[in-house]
């Protein structure tokens, strides 16, 4: 296949043909990048979605393109939002109406593509989320068998999604950094879809900043949620590439949001050092929770080139910006997401960017897909009203007996099992309390397979998640 782009290392700058694709470098193992011949790549693109801008992607023969109709998301203007925050220009490019509500389908198209265009029967991806619900529904899609790798961390509506597109579902370390080690080992002459050992991510992400330019043009601003760099790095790529095609004359300025309590890139940012893993990573915004950044290098480049900033935020402060969204603009967002609203209130409050800019936020994710969210949020309030229901003093301890409601309405499961998943913060006999309490309530029942005794969600158990969760909402 002709291809007007080339792979470059880049650890050791070697050159190789972009097609097959391939993902390390032969000589020194470091990743590699694509460069385009942009003078043989026209200025206009054809077609609607991600692939109008297949002329800026790496090569994959049409009849092997794996579709369900991600991309071309509307960049909206935010006009009460704007008001609240006091900043003229505002837009949000929403990456929650792709087909699975994440902008990473825009990744899963392309490598799923890529897997099938050179024959491979099964992927391998580490991810802490959203990646792998993409993942698995487009594999499910080209017939091709999915394993993702994920770790004990991550949000429940995404691993639902997973399991409803039947991706075979592996369980390693705390956070996504251990499960990325044991995709790379598991990978075993199958397609690897993980995004830190394969560059098409970066490809595939940067068709958001192309589309921003369809859409409005160069902002001033990109405010990026980041956890790896990947997204911020390659929305940069993306608007670089708009520069040697001669469609404009300046990059926006890239600001990266992380949690404060997980915060490598800014930190080393602010500190004017090299990242260094954080050793007790922590937040909400599941998404975000990576420890040692993979592409944090090049995130720092796109910041500084761009003559951007790198920030962090407070969960609290994440979680305000997530309602005053929804309640402002009708945008369900994930906490992730939200980080990118809550930096702009402290950058416009300390004058960094002022109210005449032009800003755009990315919203990557729906707020469906992280469900514990809702529990959070309405938690001070359940709180307050549990007395009222009388569930207290009956002795209810709602929020464990909801996650194994939870847990179990996925499948059956047992004792152990169920403990690991309630984080271990209560005692495992604590765990079996609950369980037979529900029992005795008829909430689940109990069999005995391989000499284990597994536990199962009643339809009665149903009818009483069904309920909670609606409660967790209204009140
Ligand atoms: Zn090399």
């Amino acid at each position: 296949m002709s291809s007007k782009s080339f792979l470059k290392c880049i650890g050791c700058g070697a050159e190789y043909d972009s097609y097959p694709i391939r993902t390390v470098c032969n000589k020194c193992g470091s990743l590699l990048q694509y460069t385009y011949l942009y003078e043989e790549i026209g200025k206009s693109f054809e077609g609607a979605g991600f692939w109008r801008y297949a002329s800026l992607l790496p090569p994959v023969s049409k009849e092997s393109i794996v579709s369900l109709g991600e991309g071309g998301t509307p960049l909206r203007r935010a006009k009460n939002l704007s008001k609240k925050l006091g900043v003229k220009n505002l837009f949000l490019k929403d990456e929650t109406m792709n087909p699975t509500n994440s902008f990473r389908d825009r990744a899963a198209t392309l490598m799923i593509s890529n897997a099938l265009d050179l024959g491979y029967k099964k992927v391998i991806c580490a991810s802490n989320g959203n990646l792998g619900a993409s993942i698995a529904a487009y594999s499910a899609n080209a017939g091709i068998k999915s394993t993702i790798i994920v770790p004990k961390r991550v949000d429940l509506g995404k691993l639902a999604q997973m399991h409803i597109y039947d991706a075979e579902i592996i369980q390693k370390g705390e956070i996504v950094d251990e499960a990325i080690i044991e995709a790379e080992k598991l990978v075993n002459g199958n397609y690897q879809a993980t995004p830190e050992l394969n560059p098409l991510t970066l490809e595939a992400q940067k068709t958001i900043s192309l589309e921003i330019f369809e859409q409005y043009g160069v902002p001033d601003w990109l405010l990026v949620p980041t956890g790896s760099g990947s997204t911020a790095y390659s929305l940069w790529k993306g608007f670089q590439e708009l520069r040697a095609l001669d469609l404009i004359k300046k990059e926006p300025r890239i600001v990266i949001v992380q949690p404060v309590s997980c915060a490598p890139i800014t930190e080393a940012y602010k500190g004017n050092k090299d990242i260094v893993a954080v050793k007790k990573p922590e937040t909400r915004a599941l998404a975000l929770l990576v420890a040692n950044p993979a592409y944090g290098k090049l995130a720092l480049q796109a910041v500084r080139e761009s003559n951007g900033t790198s920030i962090a935020v407070p969960d609290e402060q994440t979680l305000e910006a997530e309602r005053l969204l929804a309640k402002s603009e009708g945008i369900f967002v994930e906490p992730a997401s939200a980080t990118a609203i809550a930096s702009l209130q402290t950058l416009l409050s300390q004058g960094e960017i002022s109210e005449s800019e032009t800003v755009v936020c990315l919203l990557t994710a729906t707020g469906l897909k992280a469900p514990y969210v809702l529990e959070a949020l309405a938690k001070d309030r359940l709180d307050s009203r549990r007395e009222t229901l009388g569930l207290r003093a009956r002795g209810w301890d709602i929020s464990t007996k909801l996650k194994i409601l939870r847990l179990l309405d996925l499948g059956d499961s047992y004792g152990y099992e169920i403990w690991k998943a309630t984080d271990k913060k209560i005692s495992i006999q604590a765990v079996y309390q609950h369980l037979e309490d529900m029992e005795r309530k008829n909430l689940v029942q109990s069999f005995t397979k391989e000499r284990r005794r597994y536990f199962t969600i009643t339809e009665k158990g149903k009818r009483v998640l069904q309920a909670l969760e609606e409660l967790i909402v209204l009140l």
